[in-house]
């Protein structure tokens, strides 16, 4: 009794699938015992799920599992592949399911499984070219696991076999998705069988008639060369034992699929794509290949020109072969492959083959190392080549630092790794991220911050009048959000310091009962010119940012008769600058003090930064008072709706709960605390320092009233510096 039926017999009742047997006994060719125990396990679990469920095909649902697997068995895959070709489609009916496969068939089966549901969930939507590509990307951007992509290779080949069940739409649906992305991939990968078969199968299926026409076509074809094959072939044959080279001549397989995309491509008739004999000679070293293509070449005339040697120079998926056309019997061209064992095998199965099981493998190479492997065996191929042009080709579809989402219209966006909703707007238009205001990831709203991941659907709310917020900066990835932040606040910035300038410069004029509406635009022009600014408006922004100073431009806008009345020295009374709090990037609220509303103040014209505003009774002036020019009056206007930030020092009793009480004594108050820390003095008494948000004095001023009458609290007090 074999391995196989041995293990059947033992297994416990109940329907099994038709195909599982023979799954069985092709795993058994290849995996050690242990491995298909497994793999039978997995099989009783995918069995169990779908049991009573039906393919439109009438057949049990299990069939289809067993089906992918097989196909998987065929390319010889490792164990964990065939165990998650097995439970691919388990998560989608049993909730439960995931958590399962992580207890009976560990993180790496569970991954896999997962992988390839959560790529069933992307549609192909448009058909556009650069469309396609991007969902290509998008598909592999998805994947941490390449194994992911070749069960899902496998099981679009088997829906693809069983299409003729669906409804006519969805075949057409299918069937261009396939072409479109599937195959693609299915070649970028270099797996041969699979890429031919979805092509022939997609073909089909989109293109009946054509499918028809040309199959019809091919039969003939063939018929008129079963002639003169077999004896081109032992021709060959009889020339490679001659010069004592082993090898083998096969005539090779025409493709419809590509048949009728090279009659579209180089726009020629069907006869002369399909009246070729094509023959694959396959040998034992690299040296032979090139031998074999001398002998060829003595039996029959090369064609000029049609020679290429992908053996020194591969292509892109690692395709390594000799191609040569020459002219055949009755002048029917003869298309000539010739390769080594390997290259054959790697032509016909790809990165898949970097994922067979081998005898005595260790089991603990990751599927990173795996890829990397390939990748390096392919770069190792591609010396001949581009090395940086093709690595980037290929790193670009294995290890993806892009990450690939929808518009609402089903467009998709390609962003940089880590970018969030704001990059996503500013991707999708600079009016649009400038504007947007809140994000929605697949339908629910999310902060604006939100990194993407690849396949979700983003749309990005805007509301007329909203601006950028400064605070964007901090967390966009993309130049171009960057970029449009920072112009944005740039002209934002100037725009305030140049209303802060005009007014600075107009208190200043305050000083000689003047102001700048009773300035003539010459005088003014002449000033702006003096002071080395070309316009202006440049001169006032410059005041703003404290980088001029008012005194002085005031000083170049007075009537030359009075120009004397600076140099006595007897200036008149400045009236104070109003601060409003809104004034925004130009004024800011030095944190030594914790300036609010109504403190007395003062202003420091700080270079770039515009005015910062202290508290008059703040410890960092008297150090500052060495550059009076700098500083200048400034007053609280009626203070807006807004909250300040101000600083209080608490000493209190070391005791169980104090810092809970403080805050709750403070929430109690109607106050934000921004941030506290605590300092221990010694084992009896602690200092609480708050950070909080109040509007004016007044309301500091309750705070302080409500800490103060607490038993535990020593002393309350403002930071000063
Ligand atoms: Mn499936």
């Amino acid at each position: 009794m074999d391995y196989a039926s041995s293990l059947l017999s033992f297994l416990p009742g109940g329907r099994r699938s038709p195909g599982i047997s023979q799954l069985i006994a092709k795993l058994e060719g290849y995996l050690p015992p242990e491995q298909v125990e497994r793999i039978q396990e997995a099989y009783e679990l995918a069995n169990e799920s779908h049991r009573g469920q039906k393919r439109l095909t009438g057949e049990a649902y299990i069939t289809h599992p067993v089906a992918v697997a097989g196909i998987l068995a065929d390319l010889h895959l490792d164990g964990q592949t065939i165990c998650a070709a097995l439970l691919h489609d388990v998560i989608e009916d049993t909730p439960t399911a995931k958590d399962e496969i992580l207890a009976r068939f560990g993180r790496e089966v569970a991954e896999l499984v997962d992988g390839v549901s959560k790529l069933d969930k992307v549609q192909f939507k448009s058909r556009k070219e650069a469309q396609a590509e991007s969902f290509r990307k998008m598909i592999l951007a998805m994947v941490r696991d390449i194994r992911v992509i070749m069960v899902k290779l496998a099981d679009r080949t088997h829906n693809m076999r069983t299409l003729g069940a669906m409804p006519a739409p969805k075949r057409r649906r299918i069937a261009l998705e396939t072409l479109d992305i599937y195959a693609p991939i299915a070649n970028r990968l270099g797996i041969h069988s699979i890429k031919l078969e979805l092509e022939e199968l997609g073909f089909r299926a989109l293109y009946p008639q054509r499918y028809k026409v040309l199959e019809r076509e091919l039969r003939k074809s063939r018929g008129n060369q079963k002639e003169f094959l077999p004896k081109i072939t032992s021709n060959i044959l009889g020339a490679l034992k001659k010069a004592a080279l082993n090898g083998q001549v096969d005539s090779r397989e025409k493709h419809l699929y590509s048949i009728y995309q090279k009659m579209r491509r180089k726009r020629v008739a069907l006869s002369d794509v399909i009246d070729v004999y094509g023959i694959r000679v396959v040998v034992d070293t690299v040296d032979g290949c090139y031998r074999a293509l001398g002998l060829v070449h003595g039996l029959y005339k090369p064609m000029p020109g049609r020679f290429k040697d992908y053996i020194a120079i591969p292509r892109l998926n690692g395709y390594q072969s000799l191609h040569t056309t020459l002219f055949g019997p009755n002048g029917v061209p003869l298309e000539i492959q010739i390769r080594t064992e390997d290259m054959h095998r790697l032509a016909e199965n790809g990165i898949a083959a970097h994922w067979q099981y081998k005898v005595g493998e260790d089991t603990g190479t990751s599927q990173h190392e795996r890829a990397r492997e390939w990748l390096a065996s392919l770069m190792q191929m591609q010396e001949g080549g581009n090395p940086e042009e093709f690595l980037e080709s290929v790193k670009v579809d294995l290890f993806p630092d892009k990450v690939y989402v929808f518009t609402p219209k089903g467009d998709i966006l390609r962003l940089p790794r880590g970018a969030t909703c704001v990059d996503f707007a500013y991707a999708v238009h600079t009016d649009v991220g400038r504007r947007c205001v809140a994000a929605k990831i697949d339908r629910r709203l999310v902060p604006l911050r939100t990194a993407l991941r690849n396949g979700q659907t983003v749309e990005v709310i805007t509301a007329k009048g909203a601006t950028p917020n400064p605070a964007w900066s901090n967390f966009v990835v993309t130049a171009k959000a960057r970029a449009s932040i920072r112009a944005y606040l740039k002209t934002m910035k100037r725009g305030e310091a140049v209303d802060l300038g005009r007014r600075l410069v107009n208190q200043a004029l305050g000083e000689f009962k003047l102001n700048l509406k009773g300035i003539e635009p010459e005088i003014l022009i002449a000033a702006a010119r003096a002071l080395g600014t070309k316009e202006p408006e440049d001169l006032f922004e410059k005041v703003g940012l404290g980088e001029r100073l008012a005194p002085l431009v005031a000083r170049h806008l007075l009537p030359a008769d009075r120009h004397e009345e600076t140099q006595d020295g007897t200036a008149g009374t400045t009236a104070p600058l109003a601060i409003a709090g809104t004034e925004g990037l130009v004024v800011s609220y030095a944190r030594c003090c914790f300036p609010i509303p109504y403190d007395p103040i003062i202003a420091f014209l700080s270079t770039g930064r515009g005015v910062v505003i202290h508290r008059a009774r703040c410890g960092n002036l008297a150090g500052w008072h060495k550059q009076p020019d700098k500083w200048l009056p400034v007053s609280w206007q009626k203070a807006e709706e807004r909250s300040f930030a101000s600083e209080i020092k608490v000493e209190v009793q070391n005791r169980p709960g104090v810092l809970a009480a403080i805050a709750s004594a403070i929430a109690a108050t109607e106050t934000n605390i921004g941030h506290l820390s605590v300092v221990e003095r010694d084992s009896d008494t602690s200092t609480i320092t708050f950070e909080l948000q109040v509007g004016d004095r007044a309301h500091l001023a309750k705070v302080i009233r409500a800490i103060r009458s607490m038993p535990e609290v020593l002393s309350v007090e403002r930071t000063l510096a």
